[in-house]
C-alpha cells in the first residue's frame, strides 16, 4: 500500500493513541484543588497520584506515603505487566485510617452505609472508599478493577475477581507484581475435600450474577485458578490468549495455555491446590 507521509503520520498517530482518554493532569489538579476546598479544615490530606486522585484522612505524611508507595507500586507493576491502557474516568481514591472513620467517611461523603469492612467501589461516585486499617490488600484488589474494565472490557467475572483477588496479597519478584497465597486458600481446600467444589467448566462459564451468587467459593475458585497459571509462569501468556478470544469463558485458552484439556488438567490443578501451604494473611 502506498502512503503519504501525511497518511503515514494518521496512521501511526490513530496506532500509538489511547481508544480512550485518561484523565489530564490539569482535570486531576482541578479535582484535586475542588476536593481540597470542600474537605478544609477536615483533616483530610488530598494527593494527586496519576491517574488517580487520593484522599485520605490519616496524618499527612502517611497519606502521601500510601500514594507514592503502595499505590504507585502496585500501579506501575500492573501497568507494566498487564495494562497499557489507563481507566478513562477520574477515579478518587478514599483512605480510611480505621473501620470507624471509614464508615462515618461513607456515610458522611457518599451517602453510604457500606456492606462491607473492607472497602468498595462506588460506580455512582466513580471513588474506591478503602479501610485501611486492616492493611492495604482490599486496595490493591479494587486497583485491578477499572483497568480490567479499561482493558478487557468482556473478561468474565470469574476473571476479574480472580486477577484482583490474587493480588491482595501483592509481592514484588525480579520486576514483576506477584500474588502470595493468602487467607482465601483454607476454604478453598475445605471445599475440594469436601467435594463440594464444582468442576472446573462450571467456574469459568458462570455468568456475572452466578458468580457472586455462586453456592461455592467462587473467589477463591478464581483466584487459586490464577495463582496456579502465574506460579507456572503461564499467568501473561494466558492473559493475552484470552484477551479478545471469542471463548469468553477462557476454557479455549486455558486449554491451549496449559497445553492439555480440562480432564486432564483440573486433577493437576486440584492436587496443587491442596499441596499449597499459606500461613493465610
Ligand atoms: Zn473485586
Amino acid at each position: 500500500m502506498r502512503c503519504t507521509s501525511a497518511v503515514a503520520a494518521a496512521l501511526l498517530a490513530a496506532s500509538t493513541a489511547p481508544a480512550l482518554a485518561e484523565p489530564t493532569a490539569d482535570e486531576l489538579t482541578a479535582r484535586a484543588t475542588a476536593l481540597q476546598k470542600k474537605l478544609s479544615g477536615k483533616g483530610f490530606t488530598v494527593v494527586v497520584e496519576a491517574p488517580f486522585v487520593v484522599v485520605g484522612d490519616d496524618a499527612p505524611s502517611t497519606v502521601r506515603h500510601q500514594a507514592t508507595g503502595f499505590l504507585r507500586w502496585t500501579v506501575g507493576l500492573l501497568e507494566k505487566d498487564f495494562f497499557k491502557t489507563r481507566p478513562d474516568k477520574l477515579i478518587e481514591v478514599w483512605l480510611f485510617k480505621n473501620e470507624k472513620t471509614y464508615r462515618a467517611g461513607a456515610k458522611a461523603w457518599f451517602g453510604d452505609d457500606p456492606d462491607t469492612p473492607y472497602g468498595y467501589y462506588s460506580p455512582e461516585h466513580v471513588a474506591m472508599i478503602m479501610n485501611m486499617g486492616p492493611g492495604a490488600g482490599t486496595l490493591s484488589h479494587e486497583l485491578v478493577h477499572p483497568y480490567v474494565e479499561a482493558n478487557f472490557p468482556a473478561a468474565p467475572s470469574w476473571f476479574n475477581e480472580g486477577l484482583a483477588s490474587l493480588f491482595e496479597r501483592p509481592t514484588e519478584v525480579h520486576g514483576h507484581l506477584q500474588g502470595l497465597p493468602n487467607w482465601r486458600l483454607p476454604n478453598l481446600k475445605k471445599e475440594i475435600k469436601a467435594g463440594t467444589l464444582p468442576e472446573m467448566k462450571v467456574l469459568l462459564q458462570t455468568t456475572h450474577d452466578g458468580f457472586y451468587d455462586a453456592k461455592f467459593d467462587a473467589y477463591a475458585y478464581a483466584r487459586y485458578l490464577i495463582e496456579y497459571l502465574q506460579d507456572h509462569g503461564q499467568l501473561h501468556a494466558f492473559y493475552e490468549r484470552f484477551n479478545g478470544d471469542p471463548d469468553t469463558t477462557g476454557q479455549v485458552a486455558l486449554e491451549a495455555t496449559v497445553g492439555e484439556p480440562l480432564a486432564t488438567f483440573e486433577p493437576k490443578w486440584r492436587a496443587w491446590a491442596l499441596a499449597l501451604k499459606s500461613d493465610n494473611r
